[in-house]
C-alpha cells in the first residue's frame, strides 16, 4: 500500500509524517532523491538521496525514476523506482512526502493501492508566519513557496482527502485513523 502525503511548504505535512512514521512500524519513508544542496541536520540516504544535478538527469535518461519534478528554480525532486523497490523488499507499506504534482502522478500510478492525503494551512497568511517563523529560509524563497502554495491549494480537489491543519493535534489523529484504517483494514 502507498500513503501520499502532499500540502504546500509550511502547512505541517513533515511533522505528520514523522509521527506516523513513530505510530506504524510496517511504514517506510520514501526518500527522493535531489539536486539541491542538504538543509540545517540533513543527511544523505535519510532525508534525501543528495545528488548532482547532472547525476540527476542521467538517471531521469535511464529511466530510473517513477516520478520527478523540477520544484524550485531549477531544483529537481523525485522518487527513484529502487526507492520503492526497496521499501517493498522490506515488507512494508510506503509513505510519501511529495509535491503537489507529484503526489497527483503517483495516485494516477497506483490508483487504489494509494491513499492520497492533502495537508492544507489554515490560510495563506498563518503560512506566512509559519515560514517565517520557522527561520530556515531567506525571504525571496519564502516569497517563492507562498506564490506556490497558492497554485497548489488549486488541486487540493484531486486527492482522496484534505486535512486542514489549524490545531495539530487533531491533524495528527485524523492522519492516524486515515493511515490506519487504509494500511490495516483495507487488503
Ligand atoms: P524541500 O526543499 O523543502 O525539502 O522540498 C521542496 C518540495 O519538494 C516539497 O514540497 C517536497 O514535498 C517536494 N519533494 C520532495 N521529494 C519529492 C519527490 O520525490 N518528488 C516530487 N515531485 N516532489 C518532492
Amino acid at each position: 500500500m502507498i500513503v501520499i502525503f502532499c500540502a504546500p511548504s509550511g502547512s505541517g505535512k513533515s511533522t505528520i509524517v514523522h509521527h506516523l512514521l513513530e505510530k506504524f512500524h510496517d511504514l517506510e519513508f520514501s526518500i527522493s532523491a535531489t539536486s539541491r544542496p542538504p538543509r540545517g541536520k540533513e543527511q544523505d540516504g535519510v532525508d534525501y538521496y543528495f545528488i548532482s544535478a547532472d547525476d540527476f538527469r542521467q538517471k531521469i535518461k535511464a529511466g530510473e525514476f517513477v516520478e520527478y519534478e523540477e520544484v524550485y528554480g531549477g531544483r529537481l525532486y523525485g522518487t527513484l523506482k529502487s526507492e520503492i523497490e526497496r521499501i517493498e523488499k522490506n515488507g512494508h507499506h510506503v509513505i510519501f512526502d511529495i509535491d503537489v504534482k507529484g503526489g497527483i502522478n503517483l495516485k494516477r500510478i497506483f490508483g487504489d493501492d494509494a491513499l492520497s492525503v492533502f495537508i492544507a494551512p489554515p490560510s495563506i497568511d498563518e503560512l506566512r508566519r509559519r515560514l517565517v517563523g520557522r527561520n530556515t529560509d531567506a525571504p525571496e524563497m519564502i516569497e517563492e513557496r507562498l506564490a506556490k502554495a497558492h497554485i497548489e491549494m488549486e488541486d487540493a480537489p484531486q486527492f482522496d482527502v484534505i486535512i486542514v491543519n489549524d490545531n495539530l493535534n487533531d491533524a495528527l489523529k485524523e492522519s492516524e485513523m486515515l493511515v490506519d484504517n487504509f494500511i490495516h483494514a483495507k487488503k
